[in-house]
């Protein structure tokens, strides 16, 4: 799996950001000889459809964990969709208010929000909505389960022959600094051979921005350790943390990691990790 957008809330850029990178949300999920999954439509999308052979239509799945900006931004951008026969699969979780997924991307992106209709794009974008479920995309079992943040919002989960990784990209933790999990979250990451989790704050700024919808490093450790997870990519770094606080972060994470058995590193860009034997 690749990560191609690391950072939360908002894309940045800057000197001071080139190490991990600015792009929001999007990791990419190869299975040898299947279509690829990814994770969120970020901005870091587009650097994903450059990688993509570009003579051929593009096939693949999306799962999408909710529809903040910094989570669907990069869709209009991925050049896969200028090709004819290219086909995008994407779930979403069920919406509130009244409008489907499907919608709210046909309304975001149009006029005046963007240049096109997303319909008029030659390749297909299939979006479909799901609650708590879990059903297969290629040889892989997918898990979806809603869990705290702000909206209707999805982990994943995605067992494969040899390995699984979960996603909880956005992560409410318990307002009150706590650390405490939902049934839900715990299911994601149970055992898991990766977890992807949002680690968005440290201690002082969870307690300017309690209810922001994100949790702080610590917590996200704590629930690598308490599920059982054997690796941890803390992710969806704040936009505010530079280089030298990721890397600081990231050496007192890691040590408290080796320490628990759990092998823990900062999500990068361009990173790529090799899970499980093929
Ligand atoms: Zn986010
Ligand atoms: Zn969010």
């Amino acid at each position: 799996m690749t990560f191609h957008g690391v950072r939360g809330s908002t894309p940045c850029h800057g000197p001071e950001l080139v190490g991990y990178g600015g792009n929001t949300s999007c990791v990419s999920v190869d299975i040898d000889g299947e279509a690829p999954i990814v994770l969120d439509l970020g901005t870091g999308l587009r650097y994903f459809g450059h990688s993509r052979p570009v003579d051929e239509p593009f096939r693949g799945t999306c799962l999408v964990s909710h529809l903040h900006w910094d989570h669907i931004q990069g869709l209009p951008f991925f050049t896969p969709l200028l090709r004819e026969g290219s086909r995008l699969t994407v779930y979403a979780p069920v919406q509130e208010g009244g409008r489907t997924a499907a919608q709210i991307f046909a309304d975001s992106i149009r006029p005046p929000l963007f240049p096109v209709d997303l319909a008029v794009l030659p390749g297909i974008v299939d979006v479909r909505e799901i609650g708590d479920s879990s059903f297969a995309v290629g040889s892989a079992e997918v898990t979806a389960r809603s869990i705290p943040h702000l909206g209707a919002t999805l982990g994943y989960r995605i067992d494969a022959e040899h390995a699984s990784v979960a996603y909880l990209s956005d992560h409410q933790m318990p307002l009150d600094g706590s650390f405490a999990a939902t049934a839900n979250a715990k299911e994601l990451c149970r055992d898991v051979d990766l977890l992807i989790h949002d680690a968005q704050f440290t201690p002082a700024e969870f307690a300017r921005k309690r209810d922001w919808g994100h949790c702080t490093i610590e917590f996200a450790m704590w629930m690598a350790a308490e599920a059982g997870a054997k690796r941890l990519a803390l992710f969806h770094h704040d936009p505010t943390h530079s280089d030298d606080v990721l890397d600081r972060l990231g050496a007192v994470a890691e040590a408290c990691g080796r320490s628990a058995g759990i092998e823990v590193f900062m999500a990068r860009e361009g990173m790529t990790v090799q899970l499980g034997s093929s």
